[in-house]
């Protein structure tokens, strides 16, 4: 297939465009660059540096057969105080994206949705089904292009997919997490095991949790790019399938802290602080609808996750110990 991959420059998008190509797809990634990083762009892909809003011109230069769409806003608690910036990003991007996905008539469509959608869910694991009540405006844009892409199918005969991610980490084919702004647990935690940075502030201890501390689901990068393929194949025309993934199983901020510690052999120094804005208590998935519809079903346990995330890790501060 030809396909289109928005935000290849970034973490999950570009280890998916990695898998796209050994597998032996054609693969352009645009991205605007204003969070990815041009050396991140996987080898053999073709390289545009534009906006979504302008991918019109990209899928007008030749036929696509299909658009895998990451490039976003991603951040919960810079979506609570910037909300704009993810309705136009997030939802403006997108609906113009679309637009052009459809006058030039490419039949796929894969999007990177996410499980904060649901909000604080009633039941766990958390089924499609559930009601989603995002608490974030990252979660809001997100469900509202789920809910574009089912009137795409309807009213264009779009074949769309919406994988809702729980919490990504590792890494893949030299591929890992490297935001210029990191939030997130685990890469965080991994700094301050290695003294990158004096400490890791725990948000919130008073979640109404057995530890106090959140619960998310985590998921390996690798078996999350593999879902992308298999949705590329699965989808069918004027449908539009949601799957979850993540691997049904739940830890909390301490727990993770704890994997750290073992896998490393680190401490890794804790400030207990407020929780952050946004966050819900418990988010765990069920994938069982990804194993039916897609076949999917992910491999790597936390262990794994940190394990290669470290590895990650250490291979870009020896680099970037060796440029400087
Ligand atoms: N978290 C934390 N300290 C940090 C970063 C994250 O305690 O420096 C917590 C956060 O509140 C959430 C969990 O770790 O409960 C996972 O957060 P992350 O930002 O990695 O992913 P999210 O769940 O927001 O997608």
């Amino acid at each position: 297939m030809r396909l289109l991959v928005t935000g290849g420059a970034g973490y999950i998008g570009s280890v998916v465009s990695r898998l796209l190509l050994a597998e032996g797809h054609d693969v352009t990634v645009l991205d605007d660059l204003s969070t990815g990083h041009a050396d991140a762009v996987a080898d053999g892909a073709e390289f545009v540096q534009a906006d979504i809003a302008d991918a019109g011109v990209v899928l007008a230069r030749q036929s696509y057969d299909g658009v895998v769409h990451f490039a976003a806003k991603s951040l919960v608690g810079q979506s609570v105080v910037d909300p704009s910036l993810y309705w136009r990003t997030n939802v403006g991007g997108t609906r113009e994206l679309l637009d052009a996905v459809t006058a030039h008539g490419v039949p796929r469509f894969v999007f990177s949705s996410t499980a904060a959608v649901y909000g604080e869910p009633e039941e766990l694991p958390i089924r499609e089904t559930a009601p989603a009540r995002p608490t974030n405006p990252y979660g809001a844009s997100k469900l509202a292009v789920d809910m574009m892409l089912g009137g795409e199918a309807t009213a264009h005969g779009l074949a769309a997919v919406s994988l809702r991610y729980f919490n990504v980490g590792g890494a893949s084919r030299g591929a890992g997490e490297r935001h210029a702004m990191e939030t997130h647990l685990i890469p965080i935690a991994l700094d301050a095991a290695a003294g990158v940075r004096p400490a890791l502030d725990i948000y919130g201890t008073d979640w109404p949790t057995p530890d106090g501390t959140c619960i998310r689901d985590y998921v390996h990068v690798e078996d999350l790019a593999r879902a992308h393929l298999l949705a590329l194949n699965a989808a069918q025309p004027s449908q539009h399938l949601i799957c979850n993934l993540g691997n049904g199983g739940g830890f909390s901020v301490r727990e993770v802290v704890e994997t750290i510690r073992e896998v490393t052999g680190l401490a890794v120094p804790v400030n207990e602080s407020s929780r952050r804005p946004g966050d819900p208590a418990t988010l765990v998935a069920s994938h069982e609808l990804a194993a039916d519809a897609l076949g999917w079903t992910p491999t790597a346990d936390l262990s794994r996750i940190v394990a290669d995330a470290w590895d990650f890790h250490r291979s870009r501060r020896t680099t970037q110990t060796s440029v400087s």
